[in-house]
C-alpha cells in the first residue's frame, strides 16, 4: 500500500522532518510513500502556503538523498494549485526526478476557500454556483493535461456546506475527461480531519468513479508524521466496496497498477 501526499515543513504549515515521514511509513509497512509538497503559488499568496519557487530544488535534492531506503519506495511529487499553477517552472513538469504531479484547487478566483479564515466567505455566496465554479476549475484541470492526480476531489466540502441542486453532470463531466485520459483520482483521508468529517471524494462520486473507471491513487494529507496512513484500513474497506481491486502508482510519470 501507498500513500502519495505527504507535506514537508518547507510549505511552512506542515511538522516534523521527512525521515519521520518514513519511519512512519516503514512502521505502518507501506510499500510506497509519496511527498507531494505544496508547490510555488504566486508571491502574495504564498506565505505559510508553500514553498519558495528558489525551494523547489532543494526539496528534490533532499528528497533524492532519502531515497536510499529498501524499507520503502520513496517518491517524489509535487502538489500544484490549478490555475495559479504558472509560478511552478514548467521545466518541472518535464523532470525525470518527479514522479507524479497531483493538480489541486484551493482558489476559486482569489478566495482560498479552504483556509479557515475565509470560510464566512460561504454565506455570502450561492453555494450551487460555489460548487458549480469549482467543478468547472477541476474539469479545466484535467483538460490542460498537465497532471497525474486530481487532489482531494470535493474539497469544496470540506467546512460542510452542500450544494442544494444536483451536481452529478459537473462530476460526470469530469469523471469522463479523468477515464479518456487516464487522469488518477485521489482517495484522500484527510477529509475525516475535517469538519465534514468525510472522505474525499464522497462514496457516490466513489461509485461513479469505478463505473468510468477512472484510476484511484491513496494518499492522507499529512502535515504531520503521526497523520501518515491516516485511517488506511477504512479507505481501503470503502475502495473495494466501491469495486476497486486495483490502484496505481507513478514512477516518473509513468502509471503501473498495484493490486489491493
Ligand atoms: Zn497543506
Ligand atoms: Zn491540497
Amino acid at each position: 500500500m501507498m500513500d502519495y501526499h505527504v507535506h514537508t515543513p518547507l510549505c511552512g504549515h506542515a511538522m516534523g522532518t521527512p525521515q519521520e515521514y518514513i519511519q512512519k511509513a516503514i512502521e505502518y509497512g507501506l510499500r510506497e510513500i509519496g511527498f507531494s509538497d505544496h508547490a510555488p503559488l504566486p508571491e502574495h499568496l504564498r506565505q505559510n502556503i508553500t514553498m519558495e519557487p528558489e525551494e523547489a530544488e532543494e526539496y528534490i535534492t533532499m528528497l533524492q538523498k532519502l531515497c536510499h531506503t529498501d524499507k520503502v519506495a520513496v517518491k517524489i511529487g509535487f502538489e500544484v494549485d490549478y490555475p495559479l499553477h504558472t509560478t511552478f517552472d514548467t521545466r518541472y513538469f518535464n523532470d525525470s526526478r518527479i514522479d507524479y504531479i497531483i493538480g489541486s484547487c484551493h482558489f476559486i478566483g482569489n478566495w482560498p476557500f479552504d483556509h479557515p479564515a475565509f470560510v464566512e466567505e460561504y454565506n455570502r455566496r450561492d453555494i450551487n454556483q460555489v460548487y458549480h465554479d469549482y467543478y468547472t476549475i477541476i474539469y479545466d484541470m484535467v483538460a490542460a493535461g498537465l497532471f497525474d492526480i486530481i487532489g482531494h476531489f470535493d474539497l469544496v466540502k470540506k467546512f460542510g456546506h452542500r450544494a442544494t441542486k444536483d451536481m452529478s453532470k459537473d462530476v460526470e463531466y469530469i469523471l469522463q475527461a479523468a477515464a479518456g485520459k487516464s487522469t488518477a483520482i485521489e482517495i484522500n483521508t484527510s477529509g475525516w480531519r475535517k469538519p465534514v468529517k468525510e472522505l474525499y471524494p464522497s462514496y457516490d462520486i466513489l461509485q461513479k468513479m469505478y463505473e468510468y473507471n477512472v484510476p484511484v491513487t491513496l494518499g492522507s494529507d499529512a502535515h504531520a508524521p503521526e497523520e501518515v496512513a491516516y485511517n488506511f484500513d477504512e479507505a481501503i474497506g470503502i475502495i473495494k466496496k466501491a469495486g476497486y481491486r486495483k490502484i496505481v502508482g507513478y514512477k516518473k510519470r509513468k502509471q503501473y497498477t498495484i493490486v489491493l
